[in-house]
């Protein structure tokens, strides 16, 4: 007899993923899918990206790619969320309507709670607001909605306290005085890296794809600007890939020309030979949803407290420097690579959380 095989289900069985959600509304021409990985630790939450896919399968691997980041972030941020995503089928620069956000809120509003949704690639705080209008189930709102508001800047902060724990376990000093960074991507949060990176005495070099973007962090400082395809072979002590994932591959990590790498870019490492590939090198490696967590982190605090509280949720982004240490001591115990042992921390706390939960529920454990 042959054998029944289910893609999806196959798939998600592989990944340990709870749903998929396929999202259709036609008035609106809303396609959607809202993938959630793991709920383990609370409700799943994780941002709304707006996208061109070529094709279904592309965008439903996309949603499931980026949903298991997200629990892996929260998890290992000490934040009681597990990961999700949605990602909308569509091009952000002609098919937005108010129509079609309202029409993915009233979805993520029938799944009850079991999915909080927030700003990605495509998709901006106005968008939010328009899912709001059907949904509780928001993590990101502007500040008038009682939100965080922009997360750029701090999620800049906690990519720097990532990347001074890193310094250290490269130079044995954690300060960046005289040190040289380089900022690859000037968006969101490379922009915000870059004032505060100058207020510790870094030297900055800096390339984006976009020239308006170079200018406008040239304003009122001196910065070296070196076009894209030079960052990698620019000696620094420090490369901040802000900008896109699957930059540390096999040809840019062996023309790297720096002790550290830290920044903000999600998925750097294209594949997981090149985390191997990088310490090899000597490089220490900050990875990456370790130290870019701290937006994550700072929007999601309002749904544990009641109401949005920037110093409450700053202290908890001012840990990822703790987090970033435990990393490395965890590498350092179990030799292995960093981006490894990140995971290992993600994956003990769920498991630990998970265990307990199953004790409760046999009345074992109070
Ligand atoms: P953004 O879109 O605002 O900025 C990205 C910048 O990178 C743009 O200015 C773009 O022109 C530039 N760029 C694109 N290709 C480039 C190239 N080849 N060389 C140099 N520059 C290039 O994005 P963002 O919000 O600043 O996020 C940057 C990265 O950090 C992304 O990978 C994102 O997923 C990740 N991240 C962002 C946040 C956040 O709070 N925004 C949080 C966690 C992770």
């Amino acid at each position: 007899m042959a054998t029944t095989t289910y893609p999806i289900l196959d798939y998600l069985r592989h990944y340990d993923y709870e749903n998929l959600v396929f999202c259709n509304d036609t008035s609106t021409g809303l396609r959607a899918i809202i993938a959630i990985h793991d709920t383990t630790l609370g409700p799943a939450g994780g941002g709304c990206r707006m996208w061109t896919y070529a094709s279904e399968w592309e965008a439903a691997e996309d949603a499931m790619r980026l949903a298991r980041g997200m629990t892996y972030k929260y998890a290992a941020a000490n934040v009681d969320l597990g990961g999700g995503k949605v990602v909308i089928i569509g091009d952000p620069k002609k098919d937005k309507s108010e129509a079609l956000f309202r029409s993915l809120g009233r979805f993520i509003e029938r799944l009850g709670g079991m999915y909080y949704s927030g700003e990605d690639v495509g998709t901006t705080l106005r968008d939010m607001e328009d899912m709001h209008k059907e949904t509780r189930f928001m993590i990101t709102l502007p500040q008038y909605l009682g939100g965080a508001g922009p997360i750029g800047g701090v999620t800049a902060t906690g990519v720097i306290h990532g990347m001074r724990v890193a310094v250290r376990r490269a130079t044995g000093s954690d300060s960046l005085n005289g040190l040289t960074v380089g900022v690859q991507g000037l968006g969101a949060v490379g922009s915000e890296i870059v004032p505060q990176l100058e207020t510790l005495g870094a030297k900055l070099v800096v390339c984006d794809a976009d020239a308006s973007r170079v200018a406008a962090v040239q304003v009122g400082r001196s910065v070296k600007v070196v076009a894209p395809e030079d960052i990698y072979q620019t000696p620094m002590d420090v490369f901040s890939p802000c900008a896109l994932g699957g930059i540390l591959n096999a040809t840019t990590i062996p023309a790297l020309q720096c002790k550290v790498v830290a920044g903000s870019a999600n998925n750097q490492l294209r594949t997981e030979d090149d985390g191997a590939a990088i310490e090899k090198r000597g490089i220490v490696y900050a990875p990456d949803y370790i130290i870019n967590a701290g937006g994550a982190v700072y929007d999601s605090d309002r749904l544990f407290g009641g109401s949005h509280l920037h110093e409450r949720a700053l202290a908890k982004v001012h840990r990822i420097s703790e987090t970033t240490q435990r990393v490395f001591d965890l590498a350092e115990k179990e030799h292995i690579p960093s981006f490894r042992a990140a995971d290992r921390l993600a994956e003990t706390r769920i498991a630990e959380v998970a265990k307990a939960k199953a004790l409760r529920t046999r009345g074992e454990f109070r």
